[in-house]
């Protein structure tokens, strides 16, 4: 027996899988899936924990519909409450396994956790799939990025790179290999099934139903899961809402002014070459226009943020991320009156009331908040990262920290920074002030 074990990461789906396909074609005669959660009481230096209520409920119904599609083909996924680096070894050792397979991501938190597995002396073989347009198919070695996305995007553009079609799901899986109970016992293994709570820190799903949210992550409609996610896609191209995408996607709320692929494409739920995919063939059958260009375009803002990491890696991270700027003071209070929505700014209260309500915000409102702790607060960008990083059911680190960098000027971007002026901003997107009365700043 020869087993492999397939650790899932943010890549929670089965179609378009080329990580579990190489898992698949290993040569291995048996298949361990696993997926390993983070501690409910994991904590970022600023003092909040890392993964907030929202983002532990919308994985947790990722993980039920992963385990239900996997359980159907023989091989249930194992949901693990411990990290990968006391988990996998273990597990590995316990059925004999030679290696692990998993998805690449390049973040400095993921690659450690990588790293450490490579330490225990467990091989890891790491497959990048999580964009649109694969590295290796760009036009230019992965070190000479163009430093401006619209630079980026019309070289892109100009050399004619499309991304490569997605793969169908898998039509059968290996057998999974016996675990001994001691072990499961040791990882905090359950298997990850429809009814089964895979994650025991998820309290109830009734802040997924506020009726305020544009994405209500606890309706069926919102599931995290790839069968929501794959259905929610097909509704989006059959309401021919692409075409009406560039005049709405500045919209506050509601579920259809922008596409809300972005909470299953940040799980892995759903594949950004998948939305590629339907995009082009809604654009054979019914047309393309500034609203099917924008959604690519917006696409290619997700790539531009992937690629920047494999550039920098690490340094983005710092205080002075790639600027020679000073570093910004963290003020505690500000801080804490910004999370909370009670700087006295009515939009900008309006909107944080509404993401730690509702786990979602509008790409607007996020600039909008984005800019007011950094230049108006003048606080430590990194906190509003981690911030957004608890509370985001889309939460997904290269696009949040390339945006944060972004507007905080610390960045590529030669332009220094993005401000936004919250009156301004109120004035031309929230002009009768439904918004803020909605949350209570109004
Ligand atoms: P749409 O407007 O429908 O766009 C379609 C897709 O394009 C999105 O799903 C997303 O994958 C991509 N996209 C759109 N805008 C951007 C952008 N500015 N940068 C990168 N990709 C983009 N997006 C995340 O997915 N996760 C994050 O953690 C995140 N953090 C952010 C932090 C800040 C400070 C800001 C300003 C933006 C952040 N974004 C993040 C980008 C953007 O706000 C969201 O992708 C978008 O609001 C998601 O909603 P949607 O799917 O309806 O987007």
């Amino acid at each position: 027996m020869n087993t492999v074990i397939f650790w899932f990461r943010n890549d929670l789906r089965l179609h378009d899988q080329p990580a579990l396909a190489a898992a698949l074609a290993s040569g291995a005669t048996h298949l361990l899936p696993v997926v390993c959660l983070p501690r409910a009481d994991e904590a970022t230096p600023w003092g909040f924990a890392r993964v907030g209520t929202h983002r532990r409920a919308f994985a947790a119904a990722a993980l039920r519909d992963l385990g239900t599609r996997m359980a159907g083909q023989g091989n249930p996924l194992m949901v693990c409450h411990a990290p990968p680096a006391t988990v996998l070894p273990a597990l590995a050792h316990a059925v004999g396994a030679s290696a692990v397979v998993c998805e690449d991501i390049a973040a400095p938190f993921e690659q450690a956790e990588v790293a450490a597995l490579r330490a225990a002396g467990l091989p890891v073989r790491a497959v990048w799939h999580s964009s649109l347009i694969q590295p290796e198919d760009m036009p230019w070695p992965a070190a000479e990025l163009p430093g401006v996305f619209t630079t980026f995007r019309q070289k892109v553009e100009r050399a004619g790179i499309m991304p490569t079609t997605p793969l169908p799901p898998p039509t059968s899986l290996l057998p999974p290999p016996m675990v001994p109970p001691d072990v499961m016992l040791a990882a905090g293994a359950v298997p990850a099934c429809a009814g089964q709570g895979a994650d025991t820190a998820v309290p109830n799903n009734a802040a997924g139903c506020d009726p305020r949210s544009s994405f209500p992550y606890g309706t069926s409609a919102c599931n995290g899961g790839e069968t929501a996610a794959l259905a929610h896609l097909a509704q989006y191209l059959a309401r021919k809402l692409p075409h009406s995408y560039k005049a709405t996607r500045n919209g506050l709320t509601g579920l259809h002014y922008s596409s809300k692929f972005s909470p299953w494409l940040a799980s892995g739920a759903l594949s950004a070459r998948q939305v590629f995919v339907g995009l082009k063939a809604f654009e054979r059958e019914h047309g393309a226009n500034d609203g099917t260009y924008w959604l690519w375009f917006e696409l290619l803002w997700r790539d531009y943020f992937r690629l920047l990491h494999l550039q920098y890696g690490p340094a983005l991270y710092g205080a002075r991320g790639l600027s020679q700027l000073p570093q910004a003071p963290h003020n505690h209070q500000g801080f804490e009156r910004w999370c909370q929505g009670r700087t006295g700014e009515p939009l900008v209260d309006a909107a944080m009331r509404e993401l730690a309500t509702t786990g979602y915000l509008s790409n607007r409102l996020r600039q909008v908040v984005a800019s007011y702790l950094i230049h108006d607060l003048c606080g430590d960008w990194r906190a509003g990262a981690a911030w957004f990083e608890s509370q985001l059911v889309d939460y997904d680190v290269y696009s949040n920290q390339g945006n944060w960098l972004y507007i905080a000027g610390r960045g590529t971007d030669p332009r220094g920074g993005r401000r936004f002026n919250s009156t301004k901003q109120a004035h031309d997107h929230d002009a009768d002030g439904t918004y803020r009365r909605m949350w209570g700043t109004a």
